[in-house]
């Protein structure tokens, strides 16, 4: 390895002065860098079970790392001597500075059961620290079912019914295990919406544990194979197909009419967005047309979606992919592609929205913007829409529907059952 001994180590990790109680944890007395007067026996543990890679951190310049019973690192390389230690509630900052002799980076291992700390948020499994791009990247190593609960409580809300949870934690289990990636990748999966979010022991709940513990190793299978299990959380009424989102056909992914979501504050949505903000998001590829004057979704699929978004002006007419369209626009203003009507006019008053589209959301929708023109969309559903829907296995759940009954009804021609 690469950093160097536990001596130095202790020096070139540990910021001058950077110990500090953090929030929960219990202040250490030892501010230069040495091991605590009795720091617990450690060694690196297998994680049992199979374990998953989460990205919590990318490049960053420092990290502050801290356990409430201390925390040790290793050598990447594989050494079982840690090359550093801080001892119970002791809180260190790290910079890459830390890691610039490491190419195989370094593993960070809580003592005892506490888990440790980034930052003052507490994650379980253990830590793999890289060098990235002048900064620090940090990864969280943890068995699946520990990485499920911390994605229920940030998936879905842990008062739904537990039918919603246990489905979601089969759903949540396949995914990850479909995205696990060979050691040349340094993670598996994102904490974001890019695969699951993940929110550590913070989002953690006593019914989304339940959830896990219930559906201990339970995956959604087609034929011999994993399922692709894909959720989003408003269909809008219809799911979406693989195949018209990613050109992909997938058999139990086709689209299936969902009767079972009306209840969402997503299903129906209204957003507005003046046609200069219009202009700028939608950048170059209109810029030639001139005042937007119409917008018209085209090729709309099975499920309603529009694959394509017409824009017209006075310079003529571009064609822009749905998708892009969404993404350019902002994917909270254009929630969806289902898109029920779009309308341009020159004020508020001149536009009209359906009133079967008021938005039901909780929070009042943002009012349209009071001068110059502006576009108005209305819409179904929040999220690309394929596979499950939350919504709709919250609205089966609650009139009786099992876990089972959610994921054949989304995943038609899937089964449940031991990995
Ligand atoms: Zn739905």
């Amino acid at each position: 390895m690469l950093i160097r001994g536990a001596a130095g180590m202790a020096a070139a990790l540990a910021l001058p002065h950077a110990a500090r109680a953090t929030g929960g944890i219990v202040p250490g007395d030892d501010d230069n860098g040495q091991p605590g007067a009795s720091p617990p026996p450690i060694s690196i543990r297998p994680l049992p079970g199979d374990t998953i890679r989460v990205l919590l951190l990318r490049a960053r310049p420092s990290i502050e790392l801290a356990a409430l019973g201390g925390f040790a690192v290793y050598d990447g390389a594989g050494s079982t001597t840690p090359i550093f230690r801080a001892g119970p509630g002791q809180s260190r900052t790290f910079d890459a500075s830390a890691l610039a002799r490491s190419s195989g980076g370094a593993i960070v291992e809580a003592s005892g059961d506490a888990p440790l700390r980034v930052g003052g948020r507490p994650y379980r499994g253990r830590l793999l620290l890289f060098p990235d791009e002048g900064g620090l990247t940090v990864v969280n190593q943890l068995p699946i079912d520990l990485y499920v609960l911390g994605v229920l409580g940030r998936e879905i809300s842990p008062k739904w019914p537990a039918a919603v949870l246990q489905a979601h934690a089969i759903i949540s289990r396949s995914y990850a295990l479909g995205r696990r990636k060979d050691a040349a990748h340094a993670f598996d999966v994102y904490a974001t919406t890019a695969d699951q979010v993940y929110g550590g022991v913070n989002a953690e709940s006593a019914s989304g544990n339940d959830a896990v513990y219930q559906t201990h190793n339970q995956v959604l299978w087609y034929g011999n194979g994993l399922a692709a299990a894909f959720f989003s959380s408003c269909c809008g009424g219809h799911t979406e197909s693989a195949g018209a989102l990613w050109g992909e056909e997938i058999p139990y992914l086709g689209g299936v009419a969902d009767p079972y979501c009306a209840g969402s504050p997503h299903y129906r949505w209204r957003s507005y967005v003046s046609e200069e903000s219009l202009r700028e998001r939608l950048g170059p590829a209109i810029a030639s047309i001139g005042e937007i004057s119409t917008l018209v979704p085209l090729d709309l699929d099975n499920s309603g979606r529009a694959k394509r978004i017409a824009v017209q002006g006075q310079g003529g007419q571009r064609d822009i992919e749905a998708k892009a369209f969404r993404n350019h626009l902002g994917t909270s203003v254009v929630r969806s592609t289902l898109i029920h009507r779009m309308q341009i006019a020159g004020s508020p008053d001149r536009l009209q929205p359906d009133p079967a589209f008021d938005d039901p959301s909780p929070a009042p929708p943002p009012a349209p913007p009071k001068n110059g023109p502006l576009a108005m969309i209305e819409g179904a559903g929040w999220g690309h829409g394929v596979g499950l829907c939350q919504w709709g296995a919250r609205g089966m759940a609650l009139r009786g529907g099992t876990a089972a009954q959610i994921l054949s009804f989304y995943f038609p021609g899937t089964t449940v059952a031991a990995l």
